[in-house]
């Protein structure tokens, strides 16, 4: 098939170098000519343009940007399509994506692949990135089935879980799992900072080993994506949040009081549930 990436980055580009090696032709615009040119360099796309233009044979259209400038780059794309030419996305939140995009093509399919590092950008773009991960895609009562079935003929075999919900059924749940620990994360990491004592700030520092690696990981990341998940999943986030408060100040009543017993079987509740997190 001939597939249309816009956004050439770390999602972008990581699409282009699976599909590319499926036997797609993979033709893809972004921003920056740079950034164009580093992806053909590096095998990304057979084609690539700032200009809009070069999606005018496509059969899928991938929209890889931020999910700030999406319903913009559709508006923008739209006159370039054929009428039957597949529109998906591949933005962290659904609900507002799908009510922008769904109205402007028929042909709309939201769409998230739960793949990720923490950098950014052509360079930061991987091969094998989505293998064995969910990609969730989130048709509504309108979208055309067949219109589900070519990007799930494309996506498939790039060795994905494809999971069908509904665009605020995943903003709830990813919530949970993704932007409610991308904030944990990074209040941990602010909470670190705010060591006054900077003999033990720097020996912290020096000491953080696996552990800190591990929990502080999601929070050190790209902070455009960061701001860009919560104010486009607000309301999930914040109810989150709140329950999240709930959860640690009852975890520091117990450690104030001394309340052992309790803690400890609150703890072996949690690790038992981890593992079903974690399928
Ligand atoms: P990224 O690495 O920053 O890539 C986005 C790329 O879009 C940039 O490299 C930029 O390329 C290009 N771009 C920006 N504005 C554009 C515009 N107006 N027109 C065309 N291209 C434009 O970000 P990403 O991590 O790949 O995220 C992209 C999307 O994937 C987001 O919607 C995000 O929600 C979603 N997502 C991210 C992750 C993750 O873990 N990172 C996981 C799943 C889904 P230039 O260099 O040309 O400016």
């Amino acid at each position: 098939m001939n597939i249309g990436i816009v956004g050439l980055g770390l999602i972008g580009g990581s699409l282009g170098l699976d599909l590319r090696s499926h036997g797609h032709q993979v033709f893809g615009v972004s921003r920056k000519e740079e950034t164009c040119q580093r992806a053909i360099a590096r095998g990304a796309v057979d084609d690539a343009s700032t200009s809009l233009t070069l999606m005018k044979n496509t059969d899928v259209v991938f929209i890889c940007t931020p999910l700030g400038v999406m319903q913009a780059t559709v508006e923008e794309l739209i006159p370039h399509l054929s009428e039957d030419t597949v529109l998906t996305d591949v933005g962290s939140v659904k609900g507002w994506v799908v009510e922008a995009i769904a109205p402007l093509w028929a042909n709309f399919v939201g769409g998230h692949p739960m793949a990720g590092t923490a950098d950014s950008g052509i360079e930061a773009a991987l091969r094998d990135l989505f293998v064995g991960t969910p990609y969730v895609l989130t048709p509504t009562e309108t979208t055309p089935t067949r219109a589900t079935q070519r990007v799930e003929e494309v996506v498939r075999p790039l060795q994905v879980q494809i999971y069908h919900c509904h665009p605020h059924d995943h903003d709830r749940a990813v919530a949970w799992i993704s932007h409610l620990p991308v904030v944990v994360s990074a209040s941990l990491i602010a909470a670190c900072m705010g060591e006054t004592n900077s003999t033990i700030l720097e020996l912290a520092q020096a000491l953080a080993s696996s552990g800190f690696r591990d929990t502080s990981r999601v929070g050190g990341g790209n902070p455009e994506l960061g701001v860009m998940m919560a104010s486009y999943n607000r309301a999930a986030l914040v109810r989150s949040l709140h329950s999240y408060q709930g959860a640690l100040n009852q975890m520091i009543t117990w450690i104030e009081q001394e309340d052992w017993a309790t803690l400890e079987v609150a703890l072996k509740r949690i690790q038992a549930a981890r593992p079903q997190f974690l399928r």
